[in-house]
């Protein structure tokens, strides 16, 4: 089931380790769009946000739907398509992931592009929101024919993208390689361009820090809340992550650096758990070579669903979305579950965790460090100078502690939850810079 939030490439995890999905308990009453505007709602009606803006708002930009067939290695036909969403340009150029997944629609990517334009307004970072990708096993594709597919992509929807219009990034099941093909390809056309495309290799125009950042990132967001609430700090916590691409490797590492004990780990093979705290860095190890985590020596095996429910102090789904649910909310035993995958509590699972008095530290802040890094990394492009890696983590820390002080902020002036009052920052931002724009 759990796959990475973004795929690896030259660290933690293996170079191409594509994963295959189940989506055994991803059971969702709404769609992936309905469940963000269910959201953005909620929080518009707090505001009393105008009809007019409120339909400004959610109504997307632009959605294009792509013919990507490609002649795989055997001589057959291989029929794709390709999804690119461009949500809202109101604050800057569109920003957000390319994913290689079989779950990859209209509504998915919808939902994920809208969720882009929120989550790059409570950073407060110069863009809009979009999302995209293919819908596609890329475990059942060679190298080679990933590469035809990504480029075959880019000529699909070149015209729609580029480093002032839409600025794509890794996501799920996607990775620095990929990035370099995309960058590759869209500059054979518009000539070089090393700002259409973030997440790229570093030794290919990319920012050094990108890659774990969406992990470190998830690390300072949870360093913030505690501090703020009188919880202490990482150190002595038990954690339960789910997911073992980039992101949750990621975290996995910086939370055992910094003490805290990681209980439990699984991916799309299931997990193993180790009640003293696992051996990450051996983990990563074992993950590095290709290998799932369930087959690590010296640990106890558990399913994904068992481990949503195990008794710790923090869950951290860090995969797909909508695995918390109103089947499972109940079971969680976390006290605080702390969202670095997008979109994985359903609303009704929000509610069932607020009635259940769990702390939700939502997606649109807590992953938002890999997006951030990626601001980064297209301002060195456009600047043509390169940052180093302190600068790169320092900047992140700051973005990630100003994000949080603010959402703290209006959590208590407007005794909502943490993600209510994500949207009500986000909404703010976006709603003032769509009229001072005008239509
Ligand atoms: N795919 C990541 C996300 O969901 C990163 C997007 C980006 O860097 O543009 O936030």
């Amino acid at each position: 089931m759990a796959t990475a939030t973004e795929g690896g490439s030259s660290g933690h995890v293996a170079d191409i380790s594509w994963q295959s999905p189940t989506v055994a308990y991803n059971r969702r009453s709404m769609s992936g769009f309905e469940e963000v505007n269910h959201y953005f709602r909620k929080a518009a009606r707090i505001m009393d946000l105008s009809p007019r803006v409120e339909r400004m708002l959610v109504t997307p930009f632009r959605e294009v739907k792509v013919d990507v067939s490609i002649t795989l290695d055997s001589g057959e036909l291989g029929t794709f398509i390709g999804y690119r969403v461009q949500h809202d340009r109101s604050r800057g150029p569109m920003k957000g992931g390319l994913r290689y997944h079989p779950t990859v629609d209209m509504d998915e990517a919808l939902g994920l592009a809208s969720l882009m334009t929120w989550k790059t307004a409570v950073v407060n970072l110069p863009y809009g929101g979009a999302k995209g990708g293919i819908s596609v096993d890329p475990a059942t594709l060679t190298p080679r024919e990933l590469e035809r597919l990504t480029r075959r992509f880019v000529q699909q929807i070149h015209d729609i993208i580029g480093p002032q219009t839409d600025i794509p990034a890794p996501d799920l099941n996607t990775n620095a390689q990929v990035m370099a093909w995309i960058m590759d390809e869209y500059s054979r056309m518009h000539g070089f361009s090393p700002a259409v495309v973030t997440g790229k290799p570093v030794d290919l125009f990319g920012s050094r820090g990108r890659e774990e950042a969406t992990g470190r990132g998830v690390v300072f967001a949870l360093e913030e809340y505690l501090k703020d609430a009188g919880q202490g700090e990482v150190r002595g916590k038990r954690f339960a992550v789910q997911g073992f691409g980039n992101v949750g490797s990621w975290a996995c590492r910086f939370l055992h650096e910094r003490g805290g004990r990681v209980v439990a780990v699984a991916d799309a093979g299931g997990g193993v758990q180790a009640p003293d705290g696992l051996d990450i860095p051996k983990l990563i190890e074992h993950a590095r070579t290709g290998r799932r985590v369930a087959g690590f020596p010296g640990a106890d095996a558990i399913t994904n669903e068992a481990l949503l429910v195990l008794d710790v102090d923090v869950l951290i789904p860090a995969a797909l979305g909508g695995v918390i649910t109103e089947s499972n909310a109940r079971d969680v035993r976390a006290r605080l579950v702390v969202e670095a995958a997008n979109a994985p509590t359903t609303p009704r699972a929000d509610e069932i965790l607020a009635e259940r008095g769990v702390t939700v530290l939502p997606d649109i802040f807590v992953n938002a460090g890999g997006v951030t890094v990626s601001y980064f990394e297209w301002a060195q492009n456009i600047q043509q100078f390169t940052w180093e890696a302190e600068r790169v983590e320092a900047e992140l820390q700051r973005h990630m502690r100003e994000a949080y002080a603010t959402l703290a902020r209006v959590a208590r002036e407007r005794k909502v939850d943490l993600r209510t009052a994500a949207f009500i920052v986000a909404i703010g931002r976006v709603g003032r810079a769509t009229v001072l724009r005008g239509v």
